[in-house]
Order: C-alpha cells, then sequence, then structure tokens
C-alpha cells in the first residue's frame, strides 16, 4: 500500500507518493490557482494527487491514507481550513472535500508542522529524537518535534517561533503585535533592511546586483553582495544572525532540541548561513554556551519537505 502527502499552498500543489518502506517513489507539482475557489483547488489537487497515482500504475484504491498539508489556520478537531490569507479560505472543510474526491483516511495538517516533520524523519533532523525548523521566506514558519512527534500545542495553534517578541515596542508585525522576531529574521525582513541602507548609500554593491532596482532584491542578492565585501549588505546580514540567533537561543533555552534546522530559500547558503547563527548563539547562550549540545543545520529537502511531512502524518 502507498500513502500520499500533499502540500497545498498559496501559488502550488506538491504531492508525493510514498511506497510501502516510506520511500519517495513519484511526485508532481501544480499551481494552486486559488482565484477559482475552493472546490476547483481541491479539484486541482485530485487532478495533481493523480498524476502521480498514473506514473506509478495504481488505483485511488491503492492508497492507504492522504496527509494533506494546509497553509492557514485549522480546526481544533483538524477537520477544517478556518482561515488562510494564502489561499483565501475561510471555513473549508477540507477533510470533507478530499473524500469527495478519495476512497482512503484523511489526514490535515499545518504546512509548517508538516515541513518540520518531514525535515526531522528525511532531511537535516534524521536521527534526532527532537528537532525544530524554522522556515524563512515572507513570514517565519515553523515546526517542533519532541521525541519523534509533532508539538503544536494544547489547542493546535502553538509553536509560532516566528511571533515571539525579541523588541518590545519594535517594528510592527501583520499578527497586529510589535517586535516579532518575523520583522527582524524573515527572508523579507532582510531584504526590507538591505533595500533600506542601500537607499541610504547610493554607492553600495547592492544598488549595482538588483540593476537599481530594489524592487528586485532579493535575500541571495543580499548574501552575494556581502561575499563581495559590501558594508551595506554585511551589516544587514549581521542585524538578521544576531535576531535569528535571539529567537534561536529562547528555543534552546525552553525545549533544548537536537537540533534546530532553518529552512527556506536561505537554505541554499548553507554553512555561510548557519557557522555565523552558530557562533552567536554559542557566545550568547546561557552560560556561555559551555553546555550547547543543539546542532544548528540547514534544511535539506526544499520543496519536497511539507509533501513528505504530510504523507508521514497520515495513518
Ligand atoms: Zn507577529
Amino acid at each position: 500500500m502507498y500513502k500520499l502527502g500533499i502540500d497545498l499552498g498559496g501559488t502550488g500543489i506538491k504531492a508525493a507518493l510514498l511506497d510501502k518502506n516510506g520511500s519517495i517513489s513519484q511526485r508532481a507539482a501544480i499551481a494552486t490557482h486559488c482565484e477559482l475557489g475552493y472546490q476547483a483547488v481541491f479539484d486541482r489537487i485530485a487532478q495533481c494527487a493523480g498524476q502521480c497515482l498514473e506514473q506509478e500504475h495504481i488505483k485511488p484504491s491503492d492508497l492507504k491514507a492522504i496527509g494533506l498539508a494546509a497553509a492557514g489556520m485549522l480546526s481544533e478537531d483538524g477537520q477544517e481550513i478556518v482561515f488562510s490569507s494564502n489561499l483565501r479560505f475561510l471555513h473549508v472543510k477540507a477533510v470533507d472535500e478530499m473524500k469527495k474526491r478519495f476512497p482512503c483516511p484523511i489526514t490535515l495538517t499545518n504546512d509548517a508542522d508538516a515541513a518540520a516533520l518531514g525535515e526531522h524523519f528525511y532531511g537535516a533532523g534524521k536521527g534526532a529524537k527532537s528537532s525544530v525548523t524554522i522556515t524563512l521566506g515572507t513570514g517565519i514558519g515553523s515546526g517542533i518535534v519532541m521525541n519523534n512527534k509533532i508539538m503544536s500545542g494544547s489547542f493546535r495553534s502553538g509553536a509560532e517561533i516566528g511571533h515571539q517578541i525579541i523588541e518590545a515596542n519594535g517594528i510592527q508585525c501583520r499578527c497586529g503585535q510589535q517586535g516579532c522576531l518575523e520583522v527582524y529574521a524573515s527572508g523579507t525582513a532582510l531584504i526590507v533592511d538591505a533595500a533600506r541602507r542601500a537607499r541610504e548609500n547610493p554607492s553600495s554593491f547592492l544598488n549595482s546586483i538588483c540593476s537599481g532596482n530594489l524592487a528586485k532584491l532579493d535575500a541571495g542578492m543580499v548574501f552575494q553582495a556581502h561575499y563581495n565585501h559590501d558594508p551595506d549588505a554585511t551589516r544587514a546580514i549581521e542585524q538578521f544572525t544576531k535576531y535569528l540567533g535571539i529567537g534561536i537561543i529562547n528555543v534552546i533555552n525552553l525545549l533544548q532540541p537536537e537540533a534546530v534546522i532553518i529552512g527556506g530559500g536561505l537554505s541554499a547558503e548553507k554553512e555561510n548561513l548557519t557557522k555565523p547563527l552558530n557562533d552567536y548563539v554559542r557566545k550568547h547562550l546561557l552560560f556561555g554556551g559551555q553546555n550547547m549540545r543543539t546542532k544548528i543545520r540547514y534544511a535539506l529537502l526544499g520543496n519536497d519537505a511539507g509533501a513528505l511531512g504530510a504523507a508521514m502524518l497520515c495513518e
């Protein structure tokens, strides 16, 4: 029997088919097109899943279970997507919609939890019993795995590492609070800070690397400018590292996981991202980091993490 994991995001749907050994046997991806409404989105999920089954020459009845990971707030009973700005969903009964299209049990999960579980079992957390995955993108997504189980709080909406407050009276966050980690250490936060520095210093290499159009600046370019010894890019990265480091120190002090895994597009910078972070955390952790055993690693799975984790979560 096979398991199918589906990662439903605002722009794309990804599916991964796992064989009985838990190995990926097929993958498929299509655009979400959430502007067509939720019924059409679930039809597209069925289409994407169908591609995986066709490639493997199997039928829907060969599926033992499907795990669906969705970007959004889920109901406590795990049946409904209560709200998702990315998907433009409001009170969508996702499990019922899936059951209309598939004959097997369905498990709905949060996309950040699924990505954390994927990295934990298949990626940078392989072999560890506990890990925390922090995904840096437009915002900060996070998932906590302790004793090989996802920990999302008593009411299923905890583990929001990006909304820990690290600056009292700090920058406004979209969650309504001020000074959250997300507004200092997401991919977007790094870009915003680097662009501000570039505007203040027209001779900065940050302006050249995006051909003078700072709206096109991305986090990879900020790292490129830093590798080219641009002081503005370096300062932006130092500040980003400091805040992300503070966030990680709080995570270690609370949970002491075996690994903290940094995901998102920035994980492409590999050790250039994790080495300075590790140095900062070690220096500022309690008792001078003498007993720091937590490893800070970059994520290994890229786009597969969510679909893999979703498949892991289904029974
Ligand atoms: Zn916030």
